[in-house]
């Protein structure tokens, strides 16, 4: 027998007695949430639902145990397939925790905990309740393995609980993808595609006079996107589940959930980005035309379970980079990167910043010993701009300067902030350069990018690490727009997140090593292509009370024709017999059937404009006709539908079918370490 490197010999001896014997009768004492997740543990099904990991891939194992009344638990261990996981093959006591209410005030008279602000557990466990942790494991033997808490408690029988989880094997046979390019529409559903393609290349005949970019890749599928604890994801696990190979709970990005209330230190599992930094050496661009603290660019490179923190969120891109090979970041969110040394937002610092302490991030020892993370600080006073310049990167803070960063050479590593929080939408920043800077004006930024300029950029950068890269782009105003229900400024969202597309197409048939997918997290809204309006442009805005009455369907919507300028956007959205757009998923609103001048407020934005009308529901009252919506609030919601996913270039062939968001990791892991024939 061997000895157990970490474990007391009387625990050890337990654990022995208990793995020849059988499983010992726990009493009342019990594990309520064990991680990796699993159905086996859940439900006592060895069904092949469960966590799956690559070959060498980090995860973190952790068991909430509840120890009988009056009982404290005062060891554990966990085991891999009845074998102890010892400091040798998944480090030793540096990379465990134990996390439990040692304050009497963070456990109320009923003796369950109050998940008051200061404690440590979330609300009505039992008071003595311990959170397990062993960090940073992994496994390279494919195939299912069971796993396995064993805690001693001060009195009482030592308590267990057993899951499953499994590697998943990498055929080691073709050409490698070297470099991969994730296209993440966010909200984009199959009717956000074809409204582009509508409004872009028209039809004749019945026929598409042209395709979209992604239109024309040769791959391709639909996709589940559901995530750990809904049918309905939203964007945090909606990319997360791409990138780790796992679900995640909504709001939660490269972690599983827990039962403690630290947003930063969840039990973490491997990103892609960083899997394949560790392994060959990657490089990981990040680029967005939302604030880059958002949930899809985040769910790249940063763990945490709040979405929201985005103090730390942006923090742990820069801190983190030597694990996730961040080479680029770009996007809006210049406001988590000012200092703030008031750490107050109230009033807003008129430098824009809302740095806080309340939302950023510091970490556990055990995860810093596991992860070789940054231990994080409470610094709202960081200038953050300034350290990433620090650490090499180039900065641009509009397209002019973007620009200039590639006068006469690439820049090795590039950080652009184009905006305080989100940046303007395609369809204002296409009216600001044609002239009418109204509302990008307003917002502070005339100068802002478009996707495939920063695109372009991106790919140049990240161009340069021989050993490839791993970008992720994402269009995320189609979701934002399509949430407002603003029919016309979403469709140019996806309009401008083609053209980046076609950006990347022409990339890939340069480098055929490259693999490019284009996939969304959700689809948002419900969006239906209703048909077209029978009026024409002045008749329908003459009359913004219209409602069903100018709305043609079957025959009488016949095909709207639009007119696309030299800049690849239609020269107006108020055509006659424009597209009719409607919402299955929506909130209540009034429709007009065209486009406000000014966008629906961003209440993100540290200094919103005041000519936005404040919220989506209220924003053509008096003029709109009214439209009862299914859900409550101000704005439309995601939806559980299967979403289409378009692939090209080495390994798109592993492309096909129906398939879980969870699986596209696992083929984008094949490309990239196996190779495809
Ligand atoms: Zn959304």
């Amino acid at each position: 027998m061997q000895p157990l490197p970490f474990l007391p010999r009387r625990l050890a001896a337990f654990v022995f007695a208990s793995l020849a014997f059988g499983a010992v009768d726990a009493s009342a004492a019990q594990v309520s949430r064990l991680t990796p997740p699993s159905e086996l543990f859940a439900s006592g099904e060895e069904s092949p639902v469960i966590a799956r990991f690559l070959p060498g891939q980090l995860f973190d194992m952790q068991a909430t145990v509840q120890p009988d009344a009056g009982s404290t638990i005062t060891n554990f261990a966990f085991f891999y397939d009845n074998s102890p996981i010892s400091a040798a093959n998944s480090g030793g006591a540096a990379r465990t925790s134990v996390v439990t209410e040692t304050d009497a005030s963070c456990v109320g008279e009923d003796g369950r905990t109050t998940g008051a602000s200061g404690c440590k557990l979330v609300a009505g466990l039992p008071g003595n309740t311990a959170v397990l942790s062993l960090r940073a494991a992994s496994r390279s033997t494919p195939g299912v393995h069971t796993f396995k808490v064993v805690a001693q408690q001060t009195n009482g029988p030592l308590i267990t609980a057993t899951g499953n989880f499994e590697i998943v094997g990498v055929d080691r046979n073709g050409a490698l993808a070297k470099n991969i390019i994730i296209f993440l529409g966010d909200g984009m559903g199959a009717a956000h595609r074809t409204a582009g393609r509508i409004m872009a290349k028209g039809y004749a005949q019945g026929k598409a006079k042209g395709r979209l970019a992604m239109d024309t890749f040769p791959y391709g599928g639909m996709v589940m996107t559901a995530s750990l604890n809904s049918i309905v994801t939203d964007s945090a696990p909606g990319m997360q589940n791409y990138v780790t190979g796992n679900k995640a709970n909504n709001n939660q990005e490269g972690v599983f959930p827990d039962d403690t209330l630290d947003a930063f230190d969840n039990p973490r599992v491997e990103y892609l980005s960083e899997y394949l930094h560790n392994l060959q050496g990657k490089a990981l661009g990040v680029v967005t035309t939302a604030d880059v603290f958002d949930a899809t660019p985040a769910a790249n490179a940063v763990h945490t379970s709040a979405r929201g923190n985005g103090t730390g969120i942006v923090d742990q891109f820069l801190d983190d980079r030597d694990l996730t090979g961040l080479t680029v970041l770009m996007g809006g969110g210049r406001k988590w990167f000012l200092p703030n040394p008031s750490d107050s937002v109230s009033p807003q610092p008129p430098n824009g910043s809302q740095r806080r302490k309340a939302n950023d991030y510091v970490l556990p020892d055990d995860v810093i010993a596991g992860w070789g993370a940054a231990p994080g600080a409470l610094d709202p006073e960081r200038d953050l701009i300034g350290d990433f310049e620090q650490a090499g990167f180039a900065y641009a803070p509009d397209r002019t300067a973007l620009d200039a960063a590639f006068a006469g050479r690439v820049p090795g590593k590039l950080l652009g902030l184009f905006a305080y929080s989100n940046m303007n939408v395609a369809y204002d920043k296409i009216n600001g350069r044609r002239g009418d800077a109204t509302v990008v004006d307003a917002f502070g930024f005339p100068d802002q990018p478009m996707l495939d300029e920063m695109t372009d950029k991106a790919l140049k950068v990240l161009a340069k690490n021989p050993n490839g890269f791993v970008a992720m782009i994402e269009g995320a105003s189609i979701d934002k727009q399509a949430h407002l229900m603003d029919s016309d400024r979403w469709v140019l969202e996806v309009m401008e997140f083609d053209r980046a597309i076609s950006v990347a197409k022409a990339f890939a048939e340069d480098h055929p090593d490259t693999l490019v997918i284009v996939t969304a997290d959700h689809e948002c809204s419900g969006a239906a292509l209703i048909g077209a309006s029978n009026l024409t442009a002045s008749a329908l805005e003459g009359a913004p009370d219209s409602g069903k009455d100018s709305v043609g369907t079957y025959d009488a919507a016949k095909f709207p024709k639009y007119t696309i300028a030299d800049d690849g956007y239609p020269e107006t959205t108020l055509i006659d017999h424009k597209l009719v757009i409607g919402y299955g998923a929506n909130a209540d609103r009034y429709e007009t059937w065209v486009s406000s001048a000014f966008p629906t407020k961003d209440t993100q934005q540290p200094f919103p404009p005041s000519e936005s009308p404040a919220d989506a529901n209220v924003r053509n009252e008096g003029v709109g006709y009214f439209v009862s919506g299914q859900v409550a609030g101000d704005q439309a919601v995601h939806t559980a539908t299967d979403i289409p996913l378009s692939a090209m270039g080495r390994g798109s062939t592993l492309f096909h079918g129906v398939f879980d968001n969870t699986d596209v990791f696992f083929k984008l892991g094949q490309a990239a370490v196996g190779g495809v024939d």
